[in-house]
């Protein structure tokens, strides 16, 4: 009996649109006045719509919040994760390949407060297009720039002045462009690096080359399905995580990786919020 007034009462939502007969006229006398809770709840459902109305007018706090977190000294030599035990995460994402990826990531950093570390080939024509979008994420210190290179060589395959070069061009454009230093950070392209290329980054101050303990897998066309796989495999505390600019699927699942980030307990950090500059 209540289920067939539940199916009722949903009848006559459907009903009510393409007629003018009131409840009474349509199914007699008989029939249950329409009650005052919505149907489902009647049929003891799980509602899909709130019992009371969300407070309007109220923002949404970002996500994520600057780390409380005291620096440590100055790192020297390359690095893979973040030091000691801990909930911090540093998500670098590379390149720059499109340009809508580049302002994409910007906005999403500033709507939820993440933190983001770029490592960016300047001569890919979306950082300064979207320059304007970056300065103030880069000025709070949400978005640090680091130097993936100007050309984004292999850095084995250059000589010592070619290998300062393509970083000393990089260096310039970021300057530049943002204002800031790049150095000591700075990631070679492909990870393809040895001693000399060590050395000769050193020489001109880049003593920090940043590998990463995990990846997006997304320098080159990702499904949704593997992207997601890879931020539920990589997003785990003191890790550095590879992204890339390239390749618009992760902006579809800023909010899902957001969302990894939040259940996990995890702190965005740039590179700068962990260490001290030398
Ligand atoms: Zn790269």
């Amino acid at each position: 009996m209540r289920r067939r007034s539940v199916l009722a009462a949903l009848g006559l939502a459907g009903l009510g649109a393409i007629g003018a007969f009131g409840a009474g006229e349509l199914f007699g006398a008989t029939t249950p006045a329409p009650a005052a809770l919505p149907p489902l709840l009647r049929a003891g459902r799980t509602p899909r719509l709130p019992l009371r109305p969300a407070p309007a007018a109220v923002a949404l706090p970002p996500h994520f919040f600057p780390p409380a977190i005291e620096k440590l000294p100055a790192v020297y030599g390359s690095i893979s994760d973040l030091p000691g035990d801990g909930n911090l995460l540093a998500l670098t994402v590379d390149d720059g390949g499109d340009a809508d990826v580049i302002a994409a990531y910007a906005r999403w950093v500033a709507e939820c407060g993440m933190r983001v570390t770029f490592f960016l080939n300047g001569s890919l024509p979306g950082w300064a297009q979207h320059a304007d979008l970056l300065l103030p994420l880069v000025q709070n210190g949400q978005v640090q720039l680091a130097n993936h290179t100007w050309t984004h060589t292999s850095l084995p395959t250059l000589s010592d002045d070619g290998i300062r070069n393509d970083l000393s061009i990089n260096d310039a454009f970021i300057r530049d462009t943002f204002g800031v230093e790049a150095k000591p950070y700075f990631r070679p392209p492909f990870g393809h690096i040895d001693d000399r290329v060590q050395a000769a980054a050193a020489s001109i101050g880049y003593t920090v080359p940043v590998m990463w303990y995990g990846s997006l897998a997304d320098a080159t066309p990702i499904t949704d399905a593997d992207l997601l796989a890879m931020a539920n495999d990589w997003l785990l505390p003191q890790h550095i995580v590879i992204g890339h600019a390239n390749y618009p699927t992760v902006t579809y699942h800023f909010r899902e990786i957001a969302d990894i980030l939040r259940s996990r307990g995890l702190q965005p950090v740039t590179l700068d919020d962990v260490w001290e500059r030398p």
